[in-house]
């Protein structure tokens, strides 16, 4: 009788472990909101949606918008299946009816993560420029916030009158940790060197950052702002998860796409994704990351074996 109890146990046991072990892989969901964007977003949202699946982690759906200057009213999400929202989108207003069901899946807890010129979208959208914390062009300007950078040691917010957003020359530059403990940058070198790409500058917008990650110098001597900028972040703003990065201008094809092809890039999306959603990185610094002096590519969107 005894071993049959035992053996019983046994077997509940495995069938326990086997759910977890299920549950434990069952992918992230996540869901790309693109389909508009004065960037090349016909390359960019097959390259988040490579990189994020190639990973194992996550599994991705689209949600297209109709084209610009068309009727946005059929443009309808339901966010409720998604753990995960990334932002891939510059465009036309979204209908009030889809403004509102993001807006509750963010206060909700919902994560998020705003990619590159997502930050550029919906400059009156008060909302919005809170879950971006910075944004830049469209008509921004000191009404959208203050400036917000990195110097002596501490992030500074300037209400000087002036545009909001612009960048330099596109070049590789340094991104410098600001902070080493988060679970995003954790274990991550404090400085690596990203692939050619743009360097947002002088952007503004409420400045609610709640854990600046890395900024880059904008060398004025390449057109920048002469400032440390916030480049990758996470946003304080309710009980919400949101990272933010500014990295990553959509090259003209997915073969030609250096500054989303960037291993630096291409691991902090996925960190960035997977804490937004989770609250947690499980993922380990992989032996491909670039270092402070040279860069490195993953031109497949997957890792480098
Ligand atoms: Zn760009």
């Amino acid at each position: 009788m005894e071993t049959i109890y035992k053996r019983f146990i046994l077997i509940v046991t495995a069938i326990v472990m086997g759910f977890l072990s299920a549950w434990a892989k069952e992918p992230i969901k996540a869901l790309v909101i693109t389909g508009q964007n004065n960037h090349n977003w016909e390359v960019s949202h097959l390259a988040i949606l490579q990189i994020l699946e190639n990973s194992g982690l996550f599994s991705v759906n689209m949600a297209i918008s109709p084209e610009k200057e068309q009727d946005m009213s059929s443009f309808r999400i339901d966010f409720s299946p998604y753990q995960l929202v990334i932002i891939d989108y510059n465009g036309d207003k979204w209908s009030e009816e889809t403004n509102r069901c993001f807006i509750d899946y963010v206060k909700n807890g919902g994560g998020v993560v705003i990619y590159h010129a997502a930050n550029n979208a919906f400059p009156d959208w008060k909302e919005y420029n809170e879950i971006c914390a910075l944004g830049g062009w469209e008509g921004r300007d000191e009404h959208s916030g203050p400036y917000a950078y990195w110097e002596n040691n501490c992030l500074k917010k300037d209400t000087t009158a002036g545009i909001g957003g612009s960048h330099g020359e596109q070049r590789e530059y340094l991104l410098t940790a600001r902070n080493t403990e988060h679970p995003i940058v954790k274990g991550l070198p404090k400085q690596w060197l990203h692939a050619k790409d743009e360097l947002y500058d002088r952007m503004r917008g409420p400045a609610n950052i709640d854990t600046l990650l890395f900024t880059g110098f904008a060398d004025e001597t390449k057109g920048g702002s002469g400032r440390e900028e916030p480049l990758i972040f996470t946003v304080d703003y309710g009980k919400a998860r949101i990272f933010h990065i500014m990295l990553g201008h959509a090259g003209e094809s997915l073969e030609n796409n250096p500054a989303m092809q960037c291993t630096g890039f291409q691991v902090l999306l996925l960190r960035g994704a997977e804490w937004a959603a989770t609250g947690k990185v499980t993922q380990e610094v992989p032996a491909d990351f670039p270092s402070s002096t040279k860069v490195s590519y993953r031109k497949s969107y997957r890792p480098n074996r």
